[in-house]
């Protein structure tokens, strides 16, 4: 069935350059289709280097203007921009459905997360302080400036087609920078209607464009642009580690959210129902297929029996199908590759010795649905210790102490997001200051919001998106030494 908008003008099949909807040049598109039902959707422009040259020509234009504006003036225009997303919230969310795959209250969940971004860093677009230094000298002021780094490119990925987006280009221009976007070709259609809304909003031709097509040519531009001042990815650390070595000649700064391998661990002295609920928020939200979500879930000895019978209970719930129908709370993973690395991991860990509590192979609706399952008595020598699933299973892994639960959880080379659940107030901080991780969330499976800093160590990237961090991304300092 056609998505059925209350805005058709929200699905765009033209890609925003300049201020202008255009097709390719040679006319070439790429099929966007339905991850629950295999429909097509849409097809969007097949973009290419004279596009990506376009679009950064337009971009180093539009910045002088743009960051001479005031920072009141660009904050006007988020904060209508960021109406304009909730205003539309049930058509976002559909495009979001039809071409993602997540339940539909997902995405609109999605939807308001994303625009979270937009209406926080409209406010911090005021809060762009400088500083003045006591003088060495008595003849000379020191006074230092935060300047908007330039044009800036964004390669987003298709698990969050609207969050990963608004959070890097709502502080870029905030800032005062123009920014480029190369979405997921899974998930374009969610970024020409966030486009779309941004032009109606008032953001100026050239600020913002969106180039939909293939990843490495537009990437390969955007990456060796002298004029491209700055580059946000999110995505796998593989692709994260190509793109830095594709910057390097050209020294941009780098902002880069890559994978995660999160350890979920849940102490004796746990509020069990807690860690239960907090396990399922972290593991199945989006079929698991979230850089955050829990990869390995530790369980202490005295508490492994009762938490996985509650466990499984929850994950029993779970409802598979196509995440536009009610009830839905699992859709179909991204695509065949997706199931095949589940796949693979699952039959490497059951190789190995794992029992199936649940699940453990692709759901009978077919496609790209698989069942969601938990794996008991997992061991580190299985692949699922060190790879991230990005699917809905859980490997669950059991301890004795606290001093192994850490070296296990820390035995990753990843560190991004980590959780645990403890009531003693000792083992809370202990274990906090622990774990090697950007992010630790106790006795909460859910961290992410706008106000927050976002970001990892390790393996999983460098720089921070959201909170009063998110905005330093997108300006340097700049130092003014006055003599009077
Ligand atoms: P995922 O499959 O989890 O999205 P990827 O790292 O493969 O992770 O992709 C994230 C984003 O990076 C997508 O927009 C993808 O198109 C893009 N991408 C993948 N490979 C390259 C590349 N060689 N150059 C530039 N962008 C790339």
């Amino acid at each position: 069935m056609p998505l059925q908008l209350r805005d058709p003008s929200l699905l765009k099949t033209e890609c925003l350059i300049d201020g202008r909807w255009l097709a390719a040049g040679d006319g070439t598109t790429i099929a966007v289709n339905n991850p629950a039902t295999g429909e097509l959707l849409a097809a969007v422009p097949k973009m290419g280097e004279a596009e990506t040259q376009t679009a950064i020509a337009a971009a180093e234009r539009a910045f002088a203007e743009w960051k001479s504006r005031t920072a009141d003036q660009r904050a006007a225009i988020l904060h209508k921009w960021f109406e304009l997303l909730m205003q539309h919230q049930e058509d976002l969310a559909q495009i979001m459905t039809a071409e993602q795959g997540k339940p539909l209250a997902e995405s609109r969940g999605e939807i308001a997360y994303a625009a979270s971004y937009v209406q926080w860093f409209a406010e911090e677009a005021r809060r762009v302080y400088g500083s003045t230094v006591p003088s060495p000298w008595g003849d000379k002021k020191i006074v230092v400036t935060k300047e908007p780094v330039g044009v800036c490119a964004a390669i987003t990925p298709w698990n969050f087609p609207a969050a990963m987006i608004t959070r890097k280009v709502a502080p870029a221009l905030a800032a005062g920078c123009t920014i480029i976007v190369k979405p997921a070709q899974q998930t374009p259609l969610s970024a020409l209607a966030l486009g779309e809304l941004a032009q109606r909003a008032g953001v100026p031709a050239g600020v913002f464009s969106v180039l939909t097509g293939p990843a490495r040519a537009i990437g390969g531009v955007l990456t060796a642009s002298m004029a491209v001042r700055k580059l946000t990815f999110t995505g796998s650390t593989e692709v994260g580690r190509v793109l830095a070595a594709q910057c390097a000649p050209t020294l941009k700064k780098m902002s880069l959210e890559l994978g995660g391998n999160a350890p979920f661990i849940v102490f004796d002295d746990a509020d069990l129902d807690a860690a239960v609920e907090g396990a399922m928020a972290s593991k199945y939200r989006n079929t698991g297929q979230t850089c955050v979500c829990a990869n390995r879930l530790l369980v202490q000895d005295g508490v492994y029996e009762a938490f996985m019978a509650k466990l499984k209970a929850a994950v029993l719930a779970l409802k598979v199908g196509n995440g536009a129908d009610a009830g839905i709370t699992q859709g179909p993973l991204i695509d065949e590759a997706a199931v095949a690395k589940v796949k693979e991991l699952v039959a490497d860990a059951v190789a190995q010795g794992a029992e199936v509590v649940t699940g453990g192979k692709p759901s009978a609706l077919g496609g790209t649905f698989y069942e969601p399952t938990i794996l008991g008595g997992a061991t580190d020598r299985m692949r699922i210790a060190r790879e991230e699933v990005f699917g809905p299973v859980a490997p669950v892994f059991r301890f004795s102490t606290e001093e192994e639960a850490i070296r296990m959880a820390n035995d990753t080379e990843y560190g991004l997001a980590a959780y645990f659940y403890a009531r003693d107030v000792g083992r809370v901080w202990r274990v906090g200051a622990a774990l090697e991780y950007g992010m630790v969330g106790i006795n909460s499976g859910i961290i992410s919001t706008a106000v927050a800093p976002f970001g990892g160590v390790k393996q999983s990237g460098m720089g921070r998106e959201g909170g009063a961090a998110g905005i330093e991304e997108y300006v340097s300092t700049k130092y003014l030494c006055m003599g009077y």
